[in-house]
């Protein structure tokens, strides 16, 4: 059931900080002024001298210049959201802006200082305060803290912050973080505690925390459930959720020059600032029908927020300095969009999902089964009492006489086991077997009885802890200070609208000034109609110039935007083809075939997968395991089966090694054989070697053998030069050559002794 209501604007406010100190050292120039009583922000554009015409003036539903407090905002801007959210509506506040413009000290502040504590401390004292003066209410308050940094969520209250985190959808319940942790929190120091805790993992997972924190997306979940008898008799739980996030600065991220993982980063950075933006375009146009909520995670989680059921301030924090002008009107011109959001809160009445009927409905089964054992327990101790003459009859009695009756119960129990134990111990008429047993029972006895009573204590503790987690307020609703505070509040609460009022009123009277100024007029003379006309045309010259400009300034920003995006998809679709290329030049047709068949798109998680390896006929991808090896780590041969059946004890069985023989290398050397040498060589190496005192020179055959003789020609080497070869020592007396000279019939001369080719 919901109550709705008619549609609400999304609430937006600026806030300037004060130059720092670096920017006041470097002397730069103030462009943006504030007027807080109009709501007005007018920004000058440093470039031009005669600039005082071409202002920029944007006018928003509150303004806070520098000197402007937190307790303002919160009583102004914020206490408003969050007591809805304590009556059962979704509430979400976005802190938008360029870093270092205060974002977070206005979400979160200076944590120590009560003065400079942001948002996020201020509405947890708001929500316990609230929590503490209710009466008849009961209250569960859990709080969540997540992180989106380049589209991927974790849980910075989780122990393991590699693990990222999905989104799911339920039809009944919408866009939620699946396992999300989520902690009860009793006090403001347990959701203070939860807070810096995920602080903590925030900074941890960063090497540079600025830039990290500059590029991620931090939102702290607080829903409050909320109890209450309704008039028809019934329970009724309404159910708020705060988001409070902190968005990642909005300035440009540089995207030139960046390829592969930083290209990718880059684009991813500030996709879901940029869809954001889109979502918000999208529904203000009124002519698109589709909204880009599913473009980014932010916009998914948050759809509620924007167009959707909840309440939504947007803080949008900006730079006083000129340096930072431009940013600063891409800022405005982005809230001012965002001004013109319609969105439709309603109260989330008995929702599917609130935490706090379980807990209800698990106290109330815990407690019926403390009853039960107590009036079974009773019912026993009665029967026991009435013979000793006591009677009492009534079971439903008080918690206090209850826990009482319950000690004395236990110690009667306990002091009677005792008794008979001992009365058992000095029966000397027991034989000692019999004695034993009839201790051991006793003992058995007592064991139960104690095991009984501690199941008891730990279902009553059970309940008292889960009890304790839902909050009643009502206690100090005496306590005189805290009237005073309450008064306190309540007039500044007044004050501010007050202001507000004022503030919305001072606007329309500006609006009206222009449009009736023309009525109440009449002229005295012609010259004086001209004068005034003249005044008035320039005026509205000036504004349409201003507003030329505006337009001027729009387009620019789209044309950029534009090339931006040109760029990104010029790199991408290189990227594609280089992919591509890679794919069809190296990767095997079948086997890109078989990827493509089994990738899928996910829609839940929006990324591409790939569907499990499956058997289906005719398809033989799949690579089952062979029949031989089931129960065993892998095939078995039919030996090594046998083996191990005939022996089962075998140390080293066959599937655990594998036998191989050695290979034994082929050998590449030989044995060493002499040389074979041709006789003829080695009769010619004899002579060679010979010493020259064992050739004999005979001249008497001289003659004879001249004719025939081929060798004269060798006659040269009648005798032998003395050469530095080392003699062998081998006198051979008896030649083994047929041209030995000593041979019967040689010639006169020595014949050549083969070293010349003949
Ligand atoms: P962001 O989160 O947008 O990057 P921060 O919140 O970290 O910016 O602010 C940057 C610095 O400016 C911090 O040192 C902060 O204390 C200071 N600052 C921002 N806003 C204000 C303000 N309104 N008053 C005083 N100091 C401020
Ligand atoms: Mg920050």
């Amino acid at each position: 059931m919901s109550k709705s209501k008619s549609s609400e604007s999304v609430k937006v406010v600026v806030r300037c900080r004060p130059m720092n100190e670096k920017e006041r050292a470097a002397k730069f120039e103030r462009v943006v002024s504030v007027d807080v009583k109009l709501g007005q922000i007018i920004v000058r554009n440093p470039r031009e001298a005669s600039a005082s015409e071409l202002r920029k003036v944007f006018t928003f539903d509150s303004v806070y210049d520098w000197n402007s407090k937190q307790i303002d905002l919160y009583d102004e801007t914020f206490r408003p959201l969050v007591d809805s959210v304590l009556s059962g509506f979704n509430g979400t506040i976005f802190a938008y802006g360029q870093t270092g413009t205060g974002k977070t000290y206005t979400m979160e502040g200076v944590r120590n200082d009560p003065e400079r504590r942001g948002v996020i401390p201020n509405s947890f004292e708001h929500i316990f305060t609230h929590i503490s003066r209710s009466q008849n209410q009961q209250y569960l308050v859990r709080a969540a803290y997540l992180e989106i940094y380049q589209e991927e969520i974790r849980d910075l209250l989780s122990k393991d912050q590699v693990h990222r985190l999905e989104l799911r959808e339920k039809p009944d319940t919408g866009v939620y973080v699946k396992d999300l942790l989520s902690f009860v929190t009793k006090s403001v120091q347990e959701i203070e505690h939860v807070m810096n805790v995920g602080n903590q993992n925030r900074s941890v997972g960063s090497t540079n925390m600025n830039e990290h924190s500059s590029r991620s997306h931090a939102i702290f979940v607080i829903t409050v459930e909320c109890s209450e008898l309704g008039v028809d008799g019934e329970n009724h739980i309404r159910v708020g959720k705060l988001n409070l996030v902190d968005l990642a600065g909005s300035e440009r991220q540089t995207k030139t020059g960046a390829k592969g993982e930083r290209l990718k980063e880059a684009t991813k950075i500030n996709l879901s600032l940029s869809a954001l933006g889109n979502v918000i375009s999208a529904l203000v146009d009124g002519r698109s029908s589709h909204i880009p909520y599913r473009d980014s995670k932010l916009t998914r989680l948050l759809q509620d927020s924007l167009g959707g059921n909840a309440r939504t301030v947007m803080v949008a924090n900006i730079g006083p300095a000129s340096y930072n002008v431009e940013e600063t009107l891409t800022t405005l011109r982005y809230s001012n969009r965002a001004k013109n959001i319609k969105n439709k809160p309603r109260i989330n009445e008995d929702p599917k999902d609130a935490l706090l009927r379980g807990f209800q409905e698990e106290i109330a089964r815990l407690k019926e089964q403390l009853q039960k054992r107590s009036g079974k327990k009773k019912r026993r101790g009665q029967r026991r009492r009435a013979g000793e003459g006591s009677d009492s009859e009534d079971l439903e009695e008080g918690e206090t006489e209850d826990d009482a009756e319950d000690g004395d119960y236990w110690r009667e129990q306990q002091e009677k086991l005792e008794r008979e134990r001992k009365a058992i111990m000095d029966d000397h008429s027991l034989v000692a077997e019999e004695r034993v047993r009839l201790l051991r029972e006793k003992e058995k006895k007592m064991e139960d009885l104690k095991r009984e009573r501690e199941a008891g204590e730990m279902l009553a503790a059970k309940v008292k802890a889960m009890e304790s987690k839902l909050l009643v307020g009502g206690k100090n609703i005496v306590d005189h200070t805290n009237e005073q505070q309450r008064m306190l509040e309540l007039k500044r609460q007044e004050i501010a609208e007050q202001k507000r009022r004022e503030r919305e009123m001072q606007q329309q009277v500006e609006n009206r000034d222009e449009e009736t100024l023309e009525l109440k007029e009449t002229y005295s003379s012609l010259q004086q109609e001209v004068d005034i006309k003249t005044k008035k045309l320039k005026k509205l010259f000036a504004k349409l110039q201003a507003v030329k400009a505006e337009i001027h300034d729009i387009q620019e920003a789209h044309i950029n935007d534009r090339q931006d995006l040109e760029q990104i998809q010029n790199e991408l679709t290189r990227d594609l083809k280089l992919k591509h290329l890679i794919i069809e030049n190296f990767i095997p047709l079948e086997e890109k075939n078989k990827v493509v068949n089994r990738a899928y798109f996910d829609d839940e998680d929006e990324c591409w997968k790939m569907k499990p390896i499956t058997r289906i006929e005719d398809d033989h991808q799949m690579m089952t395991r062979p029949l031989s090896a089931v129960g065993y780590r892998r095939p078995l041969s039919h030996h090594a089966r046998m083996a191990m059946m005939m022996r089962p004890e075998m140390r080293y069985k066959a599937e655990n090694i594998i036998m191989l023989d050695m290979d034994l290398p082929a050998r590449t050397t030989k044995e060493y054989q002499e040389p074979v040498i041709a006789p003829k060589v080695a009769a010619a190496l004899e002579d060679a070697l010979r010493d020259e005192d064992e050739i004999e020179v005979d001249a008497s055959g001289f003659r004879s053998s001249l004719g025939p003789s081929p060798s004269t020609s060798a006659s040269g080497s009648l005798k032998k030069p003395k050469s530095g070869r080392p003699r062998t020592g081998k006198k051979s007396s008896t030649p083994t050559s047929p041209f030995s000279p000593s041979s019967p019939g040689s010639p006169l001369y020595p014949k050549c002794r083969g070293l010349v080719p003949k």
